[in-house]
This record gives C-alpha cells, structure tokens and sequence, in this order.
C-alpha cells in the first residue's frame, strides 16, 4: 500500500499556472483524509504553491490536520515546507539557492539562444512581467511571461520543439547546467542533479519513507521530460495528460482504499 501521493503540478493537478480546479481540491483532501501524504513537486515558487494549491484546499475545507499531511517540495523540491499546527503557518525545512554567478551565467545562456533563434519575444510580455525568472534553487523561462493568457501558451510551443532547440543552444553556452522542459513555455536550468530526484531523494528522507511507498503523478514523464528524472529513479508513476486524468487515477485510488 503506498504512503505517498505525489505530483507534479503544471498539468498535471491544473490547467497550467493556474488554482487547481475544486474536483482535483476535494479529491486530495480526501487522499489526506484517508490517511496519504500528498507532496506536490514542481518547479514553482512559494507563493504559486500557495495560490494554486494551498488556497483552494482551505477553500474547499482543508483544516489544519489536513495540511499538516501535506508538503510542499517548491522549485523542484530543492525548497521544502511543511505545516505547522501551533503556528498556524508553513515553514521551510530547507533550501538550497543557486548563488549569483550561476544565475547570471544560466540567464545570459538562454537569452542568448532565445534571442538567436528568434524566440525572445519580449514584445509580447505584460506589463511588469518578465521572460527569465530567478527562482532561487532554479532559473525559469517562460517564453511568453508569467501572465499570459493559457491559450497563447498552450498554442506558443504544443510539439516542445522550440524549446528543445533553445536547451540545446543554451547547453552549449552553458554546459555546467541542466535545461529542463516544462510546463507550457517553460524552460528549468538548475546545476545539474538539483532536478526531481533531488526533490525525492529529500522526500524520501524527511518523510522517511521508502522508494516503494511513494506513488507520483506527472504529465512531462517522456525523456527530457521534467518528470522523467522521476521515472529513471524507479518511483511508481502514473502518466497523465492533464488534471481530468489524474481526477480518474485517484478516484480508483479512493475506491480501493475504501474497499479495504
Ligand atoms: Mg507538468
């Protein structure tokens, strides 16, 4: 019987970047109840984990005793909270930044392959917004922003070849890091090892749990894939191609349970 639930958000839980619809909200609060860690991995920030999943469990009835069940591996899992009860609060365990340098090396690699390729469109960005992102254990490209419209996203790149010749510009610039696809315009750079399996190798640890107790969810599981590391590592994985799915997955996980 597995301990662990897990799942990568973007597509995976939501439609991408955005809260988690109310079906997927009560069917992981009834994971909790039942008696499953739910941990989400994603490359993320904080606060997004906050909005699109946090929020809307709390919305949709989550109590305290509830989130203390669930844990949050943020940017990939190099960044962990958990929830406090006493506190009323969630708390990070750890993170793992990247420093300066790598920052500043990762963003002038991919501008400059996006830009050569005549895929920087920074004319399409909103106001305020921005192309390349710091997110502390990782650097994030987001072709179109963070705020635009999903359809301008999902139709930007729907076959990842724009972004697999940007990756492999970018390695060349900058070989010391990985290129992660993800999401819908996504692209993740992190120093190489600080991908998923760093994520659930910390998983593993602070939940103490074992490699055959976890059962994980993802939408990008194909080789280049963001949660192929995931899949390489021997987890169990269930392949989804959007929320609908992972809906069906875990309402066959609820009926077994409840059948017991
Ligand atoms: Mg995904």
């Amino acid at each position: 019987m597995k301990k662990v639930l897990s799942f990568d958000v973007d597509q995976t839980l939501n439609v991408a970047k955005t809260p988690i619809p109310d079906e997927i909200a009560d069917l992981l609060i009834a994971c909790l109840r039942a008696g499953l860690k739910v941990c989400p991995i994603s490359g993320q920030k904080f606060d997004q984990f906050m909005i699109q999943i946090v929020d809307r469990l709390v919305e949709r009835g989550a109590k305290p005793e509830d989130l203390e069940k669930l844990h949050l591996f943020v940017a990939q899992g190099t960044q962990y909270y958990r929830y406090d009860v006493k506190k009323e609060d969630w708390e990070q365990v750890y993170s793992y930044p990247l420093t300066d340098e790598q920052v500043e090396k990762i963003t002038n690699a991919i501008e400059t392959a996006a830009k050569e390729l005549g895929f920087w469109e920074e004319d399409k960005l909103q106001e305020g917004d921005e192309i390349i992102e710091n997110r502390l254990s990782q650097v994030t490209f987001s072709a179109l922003g963070q705020k635009a419209g999903t359809e301008a996203k999902y139709a930007w790149d729907p076959d990842c070849k724009k972004r697999e010749q940007i990756v492999k510009r970018a390695k060349e610039l900058a070989p010391e890091f990985d290129y992660e696809i993800g999401g819908t315009t996504s692209i993740n750079a992190i120093t190489p090892g600080m991908n998923k399996v760093f994520g659930m190798t910390h998983l593993m640890e602070e939940l103490k749990v074992e490699k055959e107790d976890i059962l994980y969810f993802g939408d990008m599981t194909q080789p280049g894939g963001n949660d192929y590391p995931v899949v390489q590592m021997g987890v169990d994985t269930i392949t989804v191609r959007n929320h609908e799915d992972t809906g069906y997955a875990l309402r066959g996980v609820l009926g077994v349970i409840n059948a017991l």
